[in-house]
């Protein structure tokens, strides 16, 4: 696989021009097609420039039509796009795009997850490791999938477990469960978990919101009703003011396990929470509260780079999908390749851990 100075593989380059092209589109019909072609390339399984024939063409790829190829051509040719370069100058908005250039860093492609899992020199989690995914969303919030399916698609990826984390009511744009509705989803994950004693678990679990002062939305006594708690940010994700206090107040709060897609960056658009991120792992390894690889390919967050440094800081982690239908249970699958990339023990894993390990350690951790 072809790297580029930026670390980036071809696929994240040209994936990351193409999403540039549409951004200075006028018609909205193209800046569609731009951006679902850079959709398709960010998604392929094998480097691109295998992809290219021998009489010099591109071997055809679904939702990629003919201007999105010559372009894909043009890079494959010359490292560049002069085409997309020129577009850009003349549009007027090259320093939006510059700025969305940096909100791209450390993200990897599909072929890149694949070939961090293949890589038998990395150190850190295999597939075959990971016994349960903790951040998902099901049909009691802003999910697709039903907690039946969440089951069946778990035992599927031989998982041991899941945990539920619909969003807490604090964020109703997401469609967040008042604690009734939390009452009556336990009620259905025991009976689910019944079902399948010692095969397989449900967690009860939430997403509580991070509010701007670092408080989390929902009460202690209210905490304490869910076996796992996820905080994460949902708001104040676009200022470049200094986050800190806010992020190590919500680590300190007690009955919180995991700090979910702590930047809450998007993908080319948003840049997320600005911190002292090494002393937000510092109050996190105090709390003894995990930090999360959110694995959806338009978050990855945290990152390998910033794994890295919550791995010196001596940090547990969570490896998650944050996936909203069962199809995207396999986003867990880039949290993984990041933490080998990163070189994670599986011991700082906590989802590589028995069941009866966690649930001792949910028990127990952060003033629970
Ligand atoms: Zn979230």
């Amino acid at each position: 696989m072809r790297r580029t100075a930026s670390g980036m593989d071809l696929n994240s380059q040209i994936a990351a021009l193409l999403r540039d092209f549409a951004a200075i589109q006028k018609s909205k019909p193209s800046m569609w097609g731009y951006k679902r072609a850079a959709a398709a390339v960010l998604a392929l399984e094998e480097p691109i420039e295998s992809l290219l024939q021998p009489d010099g063409t591109l071997r055809k790829i679904p939702n990629i039509g003919p201007s999105s190829t010559r372009i894909i051509l043009e890079v494959l040719r010359t490292g560049t796009s002069p085409t997309i370069e020129q577009a850009i100058e003349e549009s007027g908005q090259a320093d939006d795009i510059k700025k969305r250039r940096g909100f791209r860093g450390h993200f990897l492609s599909r072929a890149q997850v694949l070939a961090a899992l293949r890589n038998k020199k990395l150190v850190g989690p295999t597939l075959a490791d990971y016994r349960g995914d903790l951040q998902m969303h099901s049909t009691w919030s802003d999910g697709t999938q039903t907690l039946e399916a969440i089951v069946e698609a778990g035992i599927a990826r031989h998982y041991q477990y899941c945990a539920v984390t619909d969003h807490s009511y604090g964020l109703p744009i997401a469609r967040g469960v008042s604690m009734h509705q939390l009452f009556e989803q336990h009620r259905a994950i025991d009976a689910l978990n019944a079902k399948h004693r010692g095969r397989f678990r449900l967690i009860k679990g939430i997403e509580a919101n991070i509010r701007a002062d670092g408080s989390v939305d929902m009460k202690p006594q209210e905490l304490r009703q869910l076996e796992l708690v996820v905080a994460a940010p949902h708001s104040a994700l676009r200022t470049s003011a200094d986050q800190t206090k806010r992020m190590i107040h919500a680590v300190k709060t007690p009955g919180v396990h995991i700090l979910g897609h702590p930047r809450g960056r998007k993908y080319g658009s948003r840049p997320g929470v600005t911190a002292d991120w090494d002393r937000v792992f510092a109050a996190a390894e105090k709390a003894r509260v995990a930090i999360e690889i959110d694995g959806d390919p338009s978050r990855q967050d945290v990152d390998h780079e910033l794994a890295g440094r919550a791995l010196d800081a001596g940090c547990l982690f969570a490896l998650d999908s944050d996936a909203h239908s069962t199809l995207e249970l396999r986003y867990a699958e880039t949290a993984i390749a990041h933490a080998r990339l990163a070189g994670i023990p599986t011991d700082r894993i906590i989802n590589c851990w028995p069941i009866d390990r966690l649930l001792e350690w949910l028990s127990t951790a952060n003033g629970r």
